[in-house]
């Protein structure tokens, strides 16, 4: 499952130009003091946002209004970053004088791959299980501090009970599926959850059969949108999360499409075909699509974000022939001018190059933050001494991106190792 969880989180990789402006490092004494600011993403939902997508999607950054929440990872180690919107600094959050930051003494070392979501004035942590001699051990979602501080586990999943979904929130309580696993008391089951922020409490507000799998999209209008894939397509629903009361509101004949949806639009990629629509939830009418893509030959494609309603940015990869590598690819998808075109920011990865570019937020202007630098190529013992922070970040504009404007320098991988 771990491996699972940083195979997903390098497939979330962004090609990209890198700025010129330098994220500091922080020294063994830091002391952060950032301008934290609890205001979430976009609403889109009514009272009920999405924080974190589902579990292959969760990429362990969350953009609060003045900075990204994220989760590092170093040398099979995991660490609690901030990344300031103004100024490009990542600082670890830890505020222990001389820490070393190697081990769970540390306020920012994290057990294992988690995603970090904001709702009002705490950060929460999605944590996955701690592996110890003995074995996994269970989910838990942790409170703390907007600056990292003050770490506790706010509720733990049962055992053999996994978080499997996204996380909404409605600013009171969390919703989210878990699956439970066939124990002596109980046969296994996909399970709708609330969890009260106040206390921990959790409730089974619905217990589904083992194969009623949903995927959760995001929220229109207080409802969670939701996806059931079947033999022949896809069903869409909005769900009631207080209920888990279900109304289907679109069914689509396709077995290989992807989908997303943003600000009440569900967009629709069929690879076979080269075709990208876009769909109005509420009414079920096609309000957009743009043809050849140039995405045939990509052997997977996948939605990486919608900006400003205009541009869908699409991630592929395909098989480097005669090589043991990947062309990693984006598409920016232009949805008024009916245009589809590939980013300069490609590249191959090859055996032994991690990660050398990475999306980390897209802000409600449109505003990117982007990360070049691989995040794996430090021996731990240099962490203490230099800091986690090789990366250079950037926040770039919309508009600069898409035109691929040169105020940015791309920087070669093979100079990163
Ligand atoms: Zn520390």
């Amino acid at each position: 499952m771990k491996k699972k969880w940083i195979a997903a989180a390098l497939a979330l990789v962004l090609a990209l130009s890198g700025c010129a402006a330098s994220g500091n490092h922080f020294g063994q004494n830091s002391q952060p003091e950032p301008d934290f600011d609890a205001n979430v993403q976009q609403n889109t939902g009514g009272s009920l946002k999405l924080l974190i997508a589902a579990e292959h999607e969760g990429n362990g950054n969350f953009a609060a209004q003045n900075g990204v929440y994220q989760c590092t990872s170093a040398y099979n180690q995991y660490w609690l970053c901030y990344v300031d919107r103004t100024t490009h600094q990542k600082q670890l959050l830890c505020t222990r004088d001389g820490c070393s930051h190697e081990d769970e003494s540390c306020e920012a070392w994290l057990p294992n791959w988690q995603d970090p979501f904001v709702v009002g004035n705490h950060l929460y942590l999605r944590c996955m299980p701690e592996w110890t001699g003995e074995g996994p051990g269970n989910y838990y979602i942790e409170q703390r501090e907007l600056d990292g501080s003050g770490a506790k586990k706010l509720w733990e999943a049962g055992v053999g009970e996994s978080i499997i979904s996204a996380v909404l929130t409605d600013g009171t309580d969390l919703y989210f599926f878990t699956y439970q696993m066939e124990t002596q008391q109980e046969p296994s089951a996909i399970c709708w959850n609330r969890m009260a922020l106040a206390d921990g409490a959790r409730q089974r507000i619905a217990v589904l059969g083992n194969t009623e799998n949903y995927d959760v999209l995001g929220a229109m209008e207080n409802k969670a949108v939701l996806q059931k894939q079947t033999e022949t397509g896809a069903e869409f629903y909005l769900c009631d999360p207080a209920t888990f009361a279900l109304t289907q509101v679109l069914s689509i004949q396709s077995e290989r499409g992807e989908f997303c949806f943003d600000g009440g639009k569900l967009y629709y990629l069929e690879p076979a075909e080269d075709l990208l629509k876009v769909i109005d939830l509420a009414t079920g009418g096609q309000v957009g699509a743009v043809s050849d893509l140039g995405l045939k030959n990509a052997s997977s494609a996948e939605f990486q974000a919608v900006v400003e309603e205009r541009y869908v940015l699409i991630f592929t990869m395909s098989l480097i022939e005669g090589q043991e590598g990947l062309n990693l690819a984006f598409y920016a998808v232009d949805l008024e001018q009916q245009t589809s075109r590939k980013l300069d920011f490609s590249y191959e990865k090859l055996p032994g190059v991690n990660e050398p570019y990475q999306l980390l937020a897209v802000f409600p202007d449109g505003e990117l933050l982007v990360q070049t630098g691989c995040r794996e190529i430090f021996e731990k013992d240099e962490i203490a001494k230099v800091g986690l922070d090789n990366a250079i970040e950037a926040t770039i504009p919309a508009e600069d991106f898409f035109a691929g404007k040169d105020n940015f320098t791309e920087i070669d991988p093979g100079t990163l190792n």
